[in-house]
């Protein structure tokens, strides 16, 4: 998506350049704007070292993905017009709690919640048992009524 918006502004003549600047910094400064819980959590899982991005993940498909080796989170952009913006970051964090629980080997932690009925089809189609285990405790929290906060929490008891 970012490549697109580079090559149509160096394809683009002079007066064309400064709207489609402008263009895409609106549609940038839209996107995170809309939840300050969305912002709340971003901004803990930066300071705790981890590198949130508003961009389409290398995975195809994928909402959200988080790479252990150099702690990079990428939220695809089509979950806020999907309005799932929230339930994806907290997903994610709940992976980077994961991460920090295993000291950068990602970890279950063992949480004793159970995820609900209509997010099972989602941890079940993972053919490893072990990224069964660690989805079933992303979509348990992500699916909890207390999610937001169970997030929060998670991350500042396992990275510090
Ligand atoms: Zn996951």
């Amino acid at each position: 998506m970012s490549k697109n918006v580079i090559v149509k502004i160096i394809d683009a003549p002079g007066w064309m350049n400064n709207f489609l600047i402008l263009n895409s910094l609106m549609l940038l400064s839209q996107i995170p704007n809309p939840d300050p819980k969305f912002l709340q959590l971003k901004n803990q899982l930066e300071n705790l070292g981890f590198h949130v991005m508003i961009e389409l993940p290398p995975k195809r498909g994928a909402y959200g993905l988080l790479r252990e080796t150099d702690k990079k989170i990428w939220i695809n952009p089509v979950v806020f017009d999907l309005n799932i913006g929230n339930q994806v970051l907290i997903h994610e964090s709940v992976h980077a709690a994961q991460v920090c629980a295993g000291k950068g080997k990602i970890k279950v932690l063992g949480l004793d919640i159970q995820p609900s009925n209509y997010t099972r089809p989602f941890f079940l189609r993972y053919r490893n048992v072990h990224r069964q285990e660690l989805e079933r405790e992303a979509y348990a929290v992500q699916s909890h009524p207390l999610s937001f906060e169970l997030a929060i929490s998670l991350l500042q008891k396992h990275c510090k």
